[in-house]
């Protein structure tokens, strides 16, 4: 029996009810005293010894010491990814100027869960514990001996280092994630474990799928391997289940379809914080957009009902935050207060958020997704698995019995969700990947595939730039390249739509999108850098500071592999031609004139529109290319530039030509 309510109308109430297979939603029976600080003062280690893994600490050390792999399952919060890289320093793993690796798919959690190992080892982070995120490295040669690093990166890595030579165990973190570089490595370290039988692997995950993991990395086939047996070392991988903690959780369902899941999201915090007792709010909505609304329309709530909205601190969680920021969202509020954290599915496995008691899952997260045959790779807001729905409830387990609100019915979860998400590999382009990764069969052209390759982006971003030298516009496309690195560099929000647009026309070129990136770094730039510049103007500032720092790292890259760097001044001809060299295959030709005009993709003929985001909205040029797709109701283009059909040609003779009619055929 489950309970139904409706977000804003009835308060849900009952007992502990059950999940789909009609037994208790039990995490586990055991129930510790939880080792966060706001319910005892315990010193760090004895923090450390309370988590669940703490036990197998041992076992862990035994079988990594006799097995080439080592799968280890628990629920999250157990101490994987915090506990497991210190307890190999303090084995000796890291010795003889020797490396542990732990990798995140997921950059925020990379820099959240090595500062607080530094933190726990009473370290300065960069020292002995470092990082290493795309744009950013943080770690010491010499000096830094655990390492967490996104798993993107240590595949870029192996460019260098095919063999990952410096390393001694490599730990694959959030495995069941199943991201797309993760899983390229799972190939790749087993093949390298043949050459460097001392490599130790351990392949951690939040759910008990490990089972196909071991299967993939039973290495005695049909081939025997006998050298790894004479060195002692146990070729069958095994699987360790460390025995979670966790309270019940009562799941409540939504009486009726959700319309608009930022409202009820919105109006389930206000009714829990109204009625139910004190303990933090984990609020799951899909990506920066919905957060900073949902963030908004909260903290007006708060501001003009003020009584019995007064004591909420809100706070939004998704990676590019700033390091402040994220500090907010780990501290503990001041007694009395009542934190909501609005996150995307990052706190569903990857963080351990402490103090949470009620979740709020909308159902849905941002998810990419590629269509192979009109060759487009999309982010959309899809509804997410029951596997993933049942993490986001545990996380209202953690620290004392909990409770879940689910903005969709339970009709829906029992009959419509899929059981399992698909994993990212079978839904994304494999460009960047498969380049990354080509070997001698498979030559990379020379010297455009090699530069390519090397530059940490997207391969049509990297083409743009390596484009840009040669036409002489690299400091202008560098800009753009690390604008479109971010997620939006404008303030948006319901409620000052208007005066952003109108700040965002001050900025408007006509050309598009990218240019007006240009005007806007130009006017930052010219400012100061001032944050107050930004404010007045709805540039967000934490994101241009952001677009200061890849620029910077970009253009370390374009010296290091040749490239020219160089002003066009004010030539915007050179810098659509830089663009659409990188971009050709995003060109798009307007088929419908209207309010907002139907665009037609070259390749794919996909009905595509110029996203309301973009200064060419309603503008409707004939020919556009867009950076990217987003799917709501349709297909919209964000980052849209002007082009002239003739640039097409021009950078992809192989790929467009043109007809007796004129019209460019691909
Ligand atoms: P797992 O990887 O198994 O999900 P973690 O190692 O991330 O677990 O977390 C173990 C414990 O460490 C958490 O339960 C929490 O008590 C503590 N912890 C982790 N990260 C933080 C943090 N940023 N701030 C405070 N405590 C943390
Ligand atoms: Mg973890």
């Amino acid at each position: 029996m489950s309970q139904f309510w409706k977000p804003g109308t009835e308060r849900p109430q009952g007992r502990v009810v059950d999940d789909e297979e009609g037994g208790v939603l039990f995490l586990s029976g055991s129930h510790h005293s939880s080792s966060s600080s706001r319910y005892g003062y315990a010193s760090i280690d004895k923090q450390r010894q309370r988590l669940p893994v703490f036990k197998y600490r041992t076992a862990i050390l035994y079988l990594v010491e006799t097995r080439a792999t080592t799968i280890i399952v628990g629920e999250t919060g157990s101490g994987k990814t915090t506990q497991i890289p210190q307890y190999l320093k303090e084995a000796g793993w890291a010795a003889g100027g020797r490396l542990i690796a732990c990798t995140q798919p997921r950059r925020l959690a990379v820099q959240a869960v090595a500062s607080r190992v530094a933190e726990e080892m009473g370290v300065k982070l960069g020292e002995e514990v470092g990082y290493t995120i795309r744009f950013e490295d943080v770690t010491k040669p010499d000096v830094t001996v655990l390492k967490f690093l996104t798993d993107g990166v240590l595949l870029r890595e192996m460019m260098d280092d095919p063999l990952l030579t410096k390393y001694s165990v490599i730990m694959l973190d959030e495995a069941h994630e199943r991201s797309i570089s993760t899983d390229i490595l799972l190939g790749l370290l087993k093949k390298i474990q043949r050459r460097r039988p001392e490599l130790r692997l351990i392949i951690s995950s939040a759910t008990i799928e490990a089972k196909s993991m071991s299967d993939f990395f039973r290495m005695r086939k049909k081939r025997r391997e006998p050298e790894n047996e004479e060195h002692g070392l146990q070729v069958e991988p095994v699987i360790l289940s460390v025995e979670g903690r966790g309270f019940n959780v009562q799941i409540n369902y939504s009486e009726e379809p959700v319309q608009d899941y930022v409202q009820a999201a919105v109006s389930t915090v206000l009714l829990i914080h109204e009625r139910e007792p004190a303990g933090d709010v984990l609020v799951f909505l899909t990506g920066q957009d919905d957060i900073d609304a949902s963030v908004q329309l909260l903290n007006d709530e708060v501001q003009t009902t003020g009584k019995h909205s007064s004591g909420l601190i809100v706070l939004p969680l998704y990676s590019g935050l700033s390091r402040a920021e994220q500090e907010l969202v780990f501290s503990q509020a001041p007694r009395g207060k009542r934190k909501v954290i609005i996150s995307t599915n990052i706190a569903e496995t990857s963080l351990t958020l402490e103090g949470i008691v009620y979740v709020v899952d909308s159902g849905f997260s941002k998810q990419r997704f590629y269509n192979p045959i009109s060759d487009i790779e999309n982010l959309v807001v899809a509804p997410i698995s029951r596997a993933s729905a049942r993490q986001r409830a545990g996380r209202a387990g953690r620290v004392r019995p909990g409770k879940c609100y689910r903005l969709y019915t339970e009709e829906y979860f029992l009959n419509h969700m899929s059981n399992e998400g698909i994993p990212e590999i079978q839904r994304s382009s494999m460009v960047s990947c498969v380049i990354q990764v080509l070997d001698d069969d498979a030559k990379l052209t020379s010297p455009t595939g090699f530069q390519v390759a090397e530059i940490p982006l997207d391969p049509m971003v990297s083409k743009m730039i390596i484009a840009s030298s040669q036409l002489g516009c690299s400091e202008e496309i560098i800009t753009i390249a690390a604008v479109l690195s971010v997620q939006s560099i404008w303030i948006s929000g319901r409620g000052i739509q208007k005066e952003s647009d109108e700040a965002k026309l001050r900025f408007a070129a006509a050309e598009g999108d990218h240019v007006t990136f240009l005007n806007v770094y130009k006017g930052f730039h010219q400012s100061g850098k001032s944050s107050q510049w930004c404010h007045k103007n709805y540039v967000n500032y934490h994101a241009m500071r952001k677009v200061l720092e890849v620029r910077e790292q970009l253009k370390r890259i374009a010296k290091r592999i040749g490239l020219v760097l160089k002003s066009c001044e004010s030539d915007m001809q050179v810098v659509r031609k830089a663009v659409t060299a990188g971009f050709f295959a995003n060109a798009c030709h307007l088929e419908e004139y209207s309010h907002n005009g139907m665009y037609k993709t070259l390749r794919g003929s996909q009905e595509v529109y110029i996203h309301p985001s973009s200064v060419l909205f309603r503008v409707n040029p004939k020919w556009v290319i867009y950076n990217s797709l987003v799917s709501t109701d349709r297909q919209y283009m964000r980052n849209v530039i002007t082009i002239d059909p003739s640039c097409l040609l021009e950078a992809a003779p192989h790929f467009y030509q043109l007809q007796q009619s004129n019209h460019l055929l691909r």
